[in-house]
């Protein structure tokens, strides 16, 4: 498997690792591609009851890397080419690639726990709700600064699911870290742990819940997702990727197909968050 993703499986828990530390784990089309084949694989795998999503380096995620390489912008990253692709474009890159995998991680039958650590932003949030269990280190913080850009809010619209409308709109609205300490209170997360401590807690979490019959899990998870599939979650976020790429089609026509404007925007978000 590329080195982007480190993944190993260790007594029945397959560790799934984002290797990317000196980008701060930004997501690449190729990070994403190999960090889902890492869940299909962990999901066939007849071995493996529980899967821990974590990451090398100081932060979780920084989200996407909207660094366009110059020999790269003919195929992976024809979507950010506004100006020929368009809106559809936009839409269906994103669709597959963004909202498509979380969707399908947050599906996975297995129970996941996501480990993380510094700064979990935007896109890094795709990578944490979808998983069953997120356990912080004290110094994780949460941030969807897509506001800022013109957009509503991460492909993936966890934020009220997550942490009820009121949290979620001063979420967006402002763009403010949400601190683990308050992400744990508001129930978004499920433990705060000492950041030298969370490595070993969350295998050690993980550890517990492979002592389980993965019959049981499997319908463990179900039961819970289903509950919140019926309270209409699926169409809800299918309703949030949609509003997402209606902010990204004002961006598009407010900027005359010009793709300058939102990756130099994001780049100096980037630059003031550190
Ligand atoms: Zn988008």
């Amino acid at each position: 498997m590329n080195e982007t993703v480190l993944y190993e499986v260790r007594d029945s828990i397959a560790f799934i690792t984002l290797n990317r530390p000196e980008v701060h784990n930004a997501q690449n089309p190729e990070l994403l591609e190999v960090l889902d084949q890492c869940w299909t694989s962990a999901a066939q795998d007849e071995s493996v009851k529980v899967i821990l999503l974590q990451a090398n380096g100081r932060n979780f995620s920084a989200g996407h890397d909207l660094a366009v390489p110059e020999d790269r912008k003919s195929d992976v990253f024809a979507n950010f080419d506004y100006k020929n692709r368009g809106v559809a474009g936009q839409y269906l890159w994103e669709q597959s690639h963004y909202f498509e995998y979380s969707r399908r991680w947050r599906n996975n039958p297995k129970p996941s726990i996501a480990a993380v650590q510094g700064a979990c932003i935007a896109a890094g949030l795709m990578l944490a709700w979808p998983c069953d269990l997120i356990i912080a280190a004290d110094n994780a913080w949460f941030s969807d600064p897509t506001v800022v850009m013109g957009i509503a809010g991460v492909e993936y619209h966890g934020h009220t699911w997550e942490l009820g409308p009121r949290k979620a709109k001063q979420m967006l609205f402002t763009a403010d870290k949400v601190s683990a300490a308050e992400a744990h209170r508001l129930g978004m997360v499920n433990e705060v742990v000492p950041l030298e401590e969370l490595a070993a807690f969350s295998a050690a979490l993980a550890g517990r819940i492979a002592e389980r019959d993965l019959f049981s899990l499997v319908m463990a998870k179900r039961v819970v997702n289903q509950t919140v599939d019926i309270m209409g979650q699926p169409a809800a976020l299918q309703s949030g990727f949609d509003l997402h790429e209606m902010g990204h089609a004002q961006c598009i026509a407010r900027s005359a197909g010009e793709t300058a404007v939102l990756t130099r925007d994001v780049a100096e978000l980037r630059k003031k968050s550190g």
